[in-house]
């Protein structure tokens, strides 16, 4: 594969950029990231003229794919040719509040910020405003962005920074505990339960494998919130207008969390973050409660309209079907493969998600160190390697999960299982 162009960039791109990219998980592939001129469909295609069928979707957002109909592209098309943005309201941050009221049960008001890590960095200051207390329990392998309070590692006992730059004294108030554990959590509640202002989860880890969770563990973090008085926050950031489809995977589960945090498809391929719930949690933003938030791009018109006339299309459009059929048909199909060619091998995920993990029993992972106990170092070979060169953009790494939308076909699904077949 030609790839001048892309290496020639790459070089441009470090002597400017840390690590020549705008964000950590894209320089993953080595020895460079290929660049990207356009998208087309479900295809990418790069600098050098090379094509790929494009799993990544953005890492989320483009449920539609690349290729926006009609509605959405003159929607867009319109906010940005009237002056982009004004600092002060418009119509389409109302009608968007109000198509997320309409369809997730548990959001009865809703605040729209500029990214997920937004999002969750205001979902906590939120719960600690409203509870008045300090603690933030979250799962080991999840992800919430890049932010102070999550990027925590250790356990429950001894929490620590994940990242250079953060104080030590920050995470102490985290308790990072195993995902699908309800003793872990049960212990941290018996010890902190008076200054346990949340439990922030992902309703299905999707940035370190893809990790379901158990039957009846989200059930258990309803009922032990409630006890004791904390918030339970679902970041459907990745699960948002996803799994169980424009009620979210809160619905699929039958769990009505306090907040919701949401990015990605919210926003239609722009950047976006939401915070969503019981109005009387969310009243308590600026200005009408005390919990300080605000954001000069917030309720961005381009965004709103690309994340309404996105969701609007999915409503009618029987979006949904087509891409979890496709899901389905993937993950059969690398099933088979991985039966035959690798049954050490789990193939992870639902609706429009998926995922190969290199697990070394053949056990689906129940939590982010059985993920991280998977030879994880086999993706540089298999995929950067033999993925990519037979034109499949796969996610960067091991743990980052795949996605299926609207503009792939059963011909994508076909050459993406011939090609994983070959690289197995
Ligand atoms: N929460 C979850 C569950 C995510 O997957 C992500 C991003 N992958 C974030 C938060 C952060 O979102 P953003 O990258 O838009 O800040």
């Amino acid at each position: 594969m030609n790839d001048d162009n892309s290496r020639a960039l790459y070089d441009r791109a470090l002597s400017v950029m840390p690590g020549g990219v705008n964000s950590a998980v894209r320089a993953a592939i080595e020895p460079y990231p290929f660049f990207v001129q356009k998208g087309d469909g479900g295809h990418v295609i790069d600098v050098d003229g090379n094509r790929y069928i494009d799993w990544v979707m953005g890492l989320g957002p483009l449920l539609l794919g690349h290729d926006l109909p009609d509605p959405v592209q003159a929607s867009i098309q319109q906010k940005a040719s009237e002056g982009p943005m004004y600092g002060t309201p418009t119509e389409i941050e109302v009608d968007l509040a109000e198509f997320v009221v309409r369809h997730v049960p548990s959001v009865e008001k809703i605040r729209f910020v500029n990214s997920g890590t937004e999002a969750t960095v205001s979902a906590i200051r939120l719960a600690r405003g409203y509870t008045g207390r300090n603690k933030i329990l979250i799962n080991q392998g999840g992800y919430h962005g890049a932010q102070e309070s999550t990027l925590v590692e250790g356990d429950a006992e001894n929490p620590r920074p994940s990242s250079a730059g953060i104080p030590q004294s920050f995470s102490e108030h985290t308790i990072p505990v195993a995902f699908n554990d309800e003793d872990a959590v049960r212990e941290a509640f018996e010890e902190h339960g008076d200054d346990i202002a949340a439990v922030l989860t992902e309703p299905i880890l999707a940035n370190y494998g893809i990790v379901h969770p158990e039957d009846g563990y989200h059930e258990f973090l309803r009922e032990i919130t409630d006890e004791h008085g904390s918030l339970l926050i679902f970041d459907e950031v990745i699960t948002g207008f996803r799994v169980g489809g424009l009620g979210c995977a809160q619905t699929e589960f039958g769990v009505t969390p306090d907040l919701t945090t949401f990015g990605k498809i919210i926003g239609g391929g722009f950047p976006v973050g939401a915070i969503g719930g019981r109005a009387e949690i969310v009243e308590q933003f600026a200005p009408s409660g005390p919990v300080f938030q605000a954001g000069t791009f917030s309720g961005h018109p381009v965004t709103m309209a690309a994340g309404l006339e996105t969701l609007q299309f999915a409503a009618e459009h029987n979006v949904y079907d087509h891409v979890d059929e496709l899901g389905d048909r993937l993950r059969d199909g690398l099933s088979e493969i991985v039966a035959d060619q690798a049954p050490e091998y789990t193939v992870a995920g639902t609706a429009s998600m998926y995922k190969v993990i290199f697990t070394r029993d053949g056990k689906a992972p129940k939590n982010g160190a059985d993920v991280k106990n998977a030879e994880t170092d086999r993706w540089r070979r298999v995929f950067w390697g033999q993925m990519k060169e037979q034109g499949i953009f796969l996610s960067q790494n091991q743990f980052e999960c795949q996605f299926v939308s609207d503009d792939h076909t059963d011909e994508d699904v076909d050459r993406t299982l011939e090609a994983y077949k070959e690289a197995l």
